[in-house]
């Protein structure tokens, strides 16, 4: 069973690539803001006490994603392919301990990379059909880079000194991404069968 972290920027294609990993590998794919979003869609207590950071563009508490991801984990015996969390350090110091209570190991975290004005562009793109608030104004999307760099790009240190991270290039087309991510994969499933 395989347990992947997929990494990076807002923008970046995280959700595009787990969906299309998912699929391939039987994996469940695992999107803390796909939970906020239907959160805040279904009008729970939940979603309306983190609409608002949202929709600025700010990273909601640490222990509201950590439950959510914490219930994920409970509900399902697949691998998972995490799309948006770990977000802070101290989000990947609880997904070890979280790992390790749901008797999972992590295989590999997959740092997808390609420059900001490629971000911004895709974010843009983006907007004209996913319908986000956070998507469709430019002082959020400013803000939830600086967000990104200020607060989740440290948890790249966390997961090298591990030796987890693989860092691939994801500046390019989807189908190109994907065969680097795919290959990375295969990888891992290789070793795990040894
Ligand atoms: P995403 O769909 O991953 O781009 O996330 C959209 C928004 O949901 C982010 O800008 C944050 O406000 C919130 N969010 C999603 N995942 C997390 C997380 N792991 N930690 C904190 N906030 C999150």
């Amino acid at each position: 069973m395989e347990n992947i972290v997929l990494f990076g920027a807002p923008g970046v294609g995280k959700g595009t690539h787990a969906n299309i990993l998912a699929e391939k590998y039987d994996l469940l794919h695992l999107s803390t803001g796909d939970m906020l979003r239907a959160e805040i869609e279904a009008g729970t207590p939940l979603g309306q006490r983190v609409r608002a950071a949202m929709e600025r563009g700010d990273l909601v508490g640490d222990d509201v994603v950590i439950g959510l991801v914490d219930k994920a984990l409970s509900s399902t015996e697949l691998g998972v392919i995490l799309d948006g969390f770990p977000r802070t350090v101290q989000q990947a110091q609880a997904l070890d301990f979280l790992f390790k209570h749901h008797n999972r190991r992590m295989n590999c975290v997959i740092s997808i990379d390609a420059p900001r004005e490629e971000l911004v562009r895709r974010i843009h793109e983006r907007a004209l059909i996913s319908g986000r608030t956070d998507d469709a104004n430019d002082d959020t999307i400013r803000h939830r880079l600086e967000e990104y760099e200020a607060k989740t790009k440290p948890v790249t240190d966390y997961y090298k000194v591990s030796g987890l991270l693989v860092c691939i290039d994801g500046s390019g087309e989807i189908n190109q991404t994907s065969m680097r991510l795919c290959k990375v994969v295969d990888g891992l499933i290789r070793k795990n069968r040894k």
